[in-house]
């Protein structure tokens, strides 16, 4: 076998090792994140409690089994409302309960989560029961707090995450941004970068999309004033269940009603700090984008906190550096003060964005 065939192999063996021992990481990553409970806010863990409990009751609620008539139909669960669900199904919403034998993952302490693929059956009342769950895809999840060992599905079967930011009003924040980035990657999402309001300030969109595109992310520039960028938005969100990130004010909510006006989300809407007690607290819940795909607006959730990332693997959430590592002269590299790194070198050369570099060693720092 001709020497460079051979040299072929070993890199893509080793590529895989490497890729094999990167997920097993994010694995242990991810299991210690969901086991963590300190420097989470009081809001967020009330909201995994709340869910764990409605769906406590959904699920043991088994009383009134309605006669059922009609075909069973696909669905996706839109909304926790205490004791049912909102199903949406072929463009419609029902009001459905589980059936007592409705077959249910008890080992999973979210049995039913938002986002989930059902199985209805509707009665001539028109409320359905759920008769069958879907095995779920990627989630996005937190840990009890009563529980810390307990996984909370907020939402089941997220296909991608949209961080929006604005070139100004506000100003973007580069750190914020890693830092999502980063809470993505450790829940396996994928992540695309939304620069918004590049009507007001090109000058400051650009390189900021220059920056996370040769980071690996993909970049698109909008405005849901002009018009600029929706069509490769709409593209994007069609079909697929996307989370939407980013701070107040970005244009999250703006962009979404002018993709889609049925939307009707509030603009301008100011989300209380002081926001206490369990009744008002905000809960995922779906919107069903151009009868094609969902989003999931975040407000006043805090998703995308970092907690408890072991800081020795920082480095794997940043793709830039994953890509260069394999020539690192050490595997363990932490791309610090090792000799002979690849990531420092491109650093230095230039073809490695000095701000991310930075923002590693910062976030780094604080973790
Ligand atoms: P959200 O908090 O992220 O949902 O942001 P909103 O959609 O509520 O928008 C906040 C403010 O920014 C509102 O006054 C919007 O009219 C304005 N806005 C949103 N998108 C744009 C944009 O692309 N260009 C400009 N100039 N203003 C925008
Ligand atoms: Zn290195």
């Amino acid at each position: 076998m001709p020497r460079q065939l051979r040299t072929g192999k070993r890199r893509r063996r080793q590529q895989r090792q490497e890729w094999d021992k990167r997920d097993a990481r994010r694995e242990a990553a991810r299991t210690r994140a969901l086991q963590s409970t300190d420097r989470r806010g009081e809001d967020l863990e009330e909201i995994a409690d709340d869910i764990a409990e409605e769906m406590q009751r959904t699920v043991s609620d088994q009383s009134s089994q309605p006669e059922l008539t009609g075909q069973a139909q696909m669905g996706r669960v839109v909304e926790y409302m205490g004791r049912t669900v909102r199903v949406n199904s072929d463009g419609k919403d029902h009001i459905c309960r589980l059936r007592s034998t409705t077959r249910i993952n008890s080992n999973d302490s979210t049995p039913l989560a938002v986002g989930d693929r059902v199985d209805i059956q509707l009665a001539p009342s028109g409320e359905g029961v759920i008769t069958e769950i879907h095995p779920r895809g990627l989630r996005l999840s937190r840990a009890s707090r009563l529980h810390p060992d307990i996984e909370q599905v907020l939402v089941a079967n997220v296909d991608q995450l949209l961080l929006v930011t604005s070139c100004a009003d506000p100003r973007p924040k580069p750190e914020f941004l890693d830092r999502v980035l980063i809470a993505a990657a450790v829940q396996s999402l994928p992540a695309v970068l939304c620069i918004n309001k590049i009507d007001l300030d090109a000058g400051t969109g650009e390189p900021l999309q220059e920056v996370y595109q040769a980071a690996g992310f993909r970049v698109l520039l909008t405005s849901a004033e002009t018009g600029q960028g929706l069509a490769e938005l709409d593209q994007l969100l069609r079909e697929k269940l996307t989370v939407l990130a980013g701070q107040s004010g970005v244009g999250k909510s703006s962009l979404a009603n002018r993709l889609d006006p049925s939307l009707d989300l509030k603009v301008g809407a100011i989300i209380s700090s002081s926001r206490k007690g369990r009744h008002t607290t905000t809960r995922a819940i779906l919107l069903p984008y151009r009868d094609q795909g969902y989003l999931v607006d975040t407000p006043g959730l805090n998703l995308f906190e970092l907690w408890n990332i072991d800081p020795r693997e920082l480095r794997d959430y940043f793709p830039e550096f994953v890509a260069r590592a394999g020539d690192c002269r050490f595997s363990s590299c932490q791309h610090l003060a090792e000799p002979d790194c690849a990531v420092k070198a491109a650093v230095e050369a230039g073809t490695l964005t000095a701000q991310r570099y930075r923002s590693y060693l910062h976030i780094r720092d604080t973790l």
